[in-house]
């Protein structure tokens, strides 16, 4: 079975209600609910320090790429920095594949196994909302019904355990870097916030939500789950969509030169991103 398939084959067995809650107790900061959970760190890391921990991690989810992800979140970043974004945006560019530094903090179970050429399907790939009928617009729909949520009765009906116009942010999602990213940079951002940083100094909610939904492609790009959308929503859409098109169109071609660039982006991070991080 080629790479891509083998991924996506146990992304789907795997990523379940059950798995998906287990991952948030284990990763996130914050309850789905929005409300702070205590969690003790994995570890204390600014950007460039997680930077190192993802090493050469290449993805396996990705037909387009053979090189290390680092050259991926460059070229992301220039892309959005050469169109004219806002330097949060492309700051976010830079940052919005880190989150898959978790595999560091994984076992076998988790579906990480510690190293960045194991199994993936618990890091990358497109993702759904878990707790409800898998779409027929899901990556692979094939593989749908090798999900063990879609028989059970609670699981696998069109609001299964949600409701209409509840929100996207109250939705659980297959677990991943998306997420997990999303949650460490929010409480970053939290963190600044309570500590009086000004508002052009922290990552706007489009910011995380380019974090936390880019590779909900069922939602983005096929509008699958509308049907969950509360007001809000329509314009952190818009802004995953705005980003995608830098996520999808930037791999491979030109390699960029890292070194060269570090400068101006460690400047970004010193502004939006300072210190240490709670990993
Ligand atoms: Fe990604
Ligand atoms: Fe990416």
């Amino acid at each position: 079975m080629q790479v891509v398939e083998r991924h996506y084959t146990m992304m789907r067995q795997n990523q379940t209600v059950e798995y998906v809650r287990r991952m948030h107790d284990k990763f996130c900061w914050f309850n789905t609910d929005g409300s702070p959970k205590p969690r003790k760190a994995h570890g204390m890391m600014e950007i460039y320090e997680a930077f190192e921990a993802l090493g050469d991690y290449v993805d396996s989810s990705d037909p387009d790429s053979a090189f290390p992800n680092i050259e991926h979140s460059f070229q992301t970043a220039e892309g959005i920095r050469a169109a004219g974004y806002p330097d949060w945006m492309q700051l976010i560019g830079l940052v919005h594949d880190i989150g898959k530094m978790m595999f560091k903090y994984g076992t076998p179970e988790d579906g990480h196994e510690g190293t960045a050429t194991g199994c993936q399907w618990a890091l990358g790939g497109d993702t759904w909302v878990v707790g409800c009928k898998l779409p027929d617009g899901a990556c692979f729909p094939e593989f749908n019904k090798l999900n063990p949520d879609m028989a059970d009765p609670r699981y696998n009906t069109e609001m299964g355990i949600y409701k209409k116009g509840q929100g996207m942010a109250t939705l659980m999602y297959a677990f991943g870097h998306d997420e997990y990213a999303y949650q460490v940079i929010k409480n970053h951002t939290d963190k600044m916030r309570a500590a009086g940083a000004k508002g052009e100094d922290l990552i706007p909610d489009e910011g995380l939500a380019m974090l936390r939904y880019h590779s909900c492609y069922p939602w983005h790009n096929k509008g699958d789950y509308d049907r969950f959308m509360a007001p809000g929503d329509e314009k952190l859409k818009e802004a995953v969509l705005k980003f995608n098109r830098f996520d999808l169109y930037t791999k491979a071609d030109v390699r960029p030169d890292v070194p060269a660039l570090w400068p101006y982006y460690q400047k970004l991070i010193d502004r939006f991103l300072p210190g240490k991080l709670a990993w």
